[in-house]
């Protein structure tokens, strides 16, 4: 079959319509590609190994900085990182004091720190990671807790089907939080499900939780509670005698994380050690 000029050139001009109407989104405005891809460098289980983000221009981004808080902010729909998969035992976490934040396993006393497997739970039961452009804020007391901010970015435990890998950028939905005091810091935990798993629907608030998964939130208590009792440190205390928070409360407590990263990005808060 001859094609014809002018037919070729109404193809090409089809394609870049297709392309450019993937470009917008439905109010017009051009939609950012919001994938990621990661690059690892070293060996896992090294303390060279590291984990960079790119966006989908190929450009090394910060996990901490580059990547927005809310997937869609309409529906409260948020962005988290993936630091830590499931039934997993290396504690990697957002490295915030090196540039471009890549993930790295934290060290104590110049060894890789690994949780231990406290009886019954095997590494973390969730899929744990944090919410980018979240901030808790060292020099800020916490007038629920009484106690100031870890300096890292606030954490999600996925409670999702999928066991995710390794720097996973997934959506979620904001259920609950629970106020973990570590060693007089507070250290939000708060409880999400990944938007695509096909049960996400049944999961809007806390108590769906308690009862769509019997004995979830009672293991999560006490993993957080004994976590750190194999490495000869006391029992971690609660805000609130425990009780876990409702969506409501999570999701204030996630924006005014968000809230103190913009005053710390903005050079509003003294940024200390961090980097980006
Ligand atoms: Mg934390």
């Amino acid at each position: 079959m001859q094609v014809s000029n002018l037919q070729l050139k109404q193809c090409a001009c089809l394609l870049l319509c297709l392309n450019d109407c993937h470009a917008t989104d439905h109010t017009g405005r051009p939609a950012t590609d919001m994938s990621f891809t990661i690059e690892e460098r070293g060996r896992p289980n090294t303390q060279d190994y590291r984990v960079f983000f790119k966006n989908s221009q190929g450009k090394y981004i910060s996990p901490f900085h580059d990547i927005p808080i809310y997937a869609n902010e309409a529906e409260n729909i948020f962005h988290a990182v993936v630091e830590v998969p499931r039934w997993t035992n290396a504690k990697m976490e957002i490295a915030t004091k090196d540039p471009l934040n890549p993930l790295k396993q934290d060290v104590k006393k110049g060894n890789l720190r690994y949780v231990a497997n406290v009886f019954p739970h095997k590494g973390y039961i969730w899929n744990y990671g944090a919410i980018p452009q979240t901030w808790e804020d060292p020099n800020h007391k916490d007038s629920d807790t009484g106690c100031c901010g870890d300096n890292d970015p606030i954490d999600i435990c996925d409670i999702g089907n999928k066991v995710c890998s390794r720097g996973e950028i997934i959506k979620v939905k904001v259920l609950g939080t629970l106020a973990l005091i570590d060693e007089g810091e507070t250290d939000w935990k708060v409880i999400v499900i990944n938007t695509e798993d096909p049960e996400a629907g049944d999961f809007n608030d806390i108590d769906d939780v308690r009862r769509l998964k019997p004995g979830y939130l009672e293991a999560t208590f006490d993993w957080f509670k004994r976590y750190k009792v194999p490495d000869g440190k006391p029992e971690n205390q609660f805000a609130f005698n425990g009780e876990f928070k409702d969506r409501d409360f999570a999701i204030k407590t996630v924006k005014s994380t968000h809230d103190f990263w913009k005053a710390l990005i903005s050079k509003q808060t003294n940024a200390g050690e961090l980097n980006w």
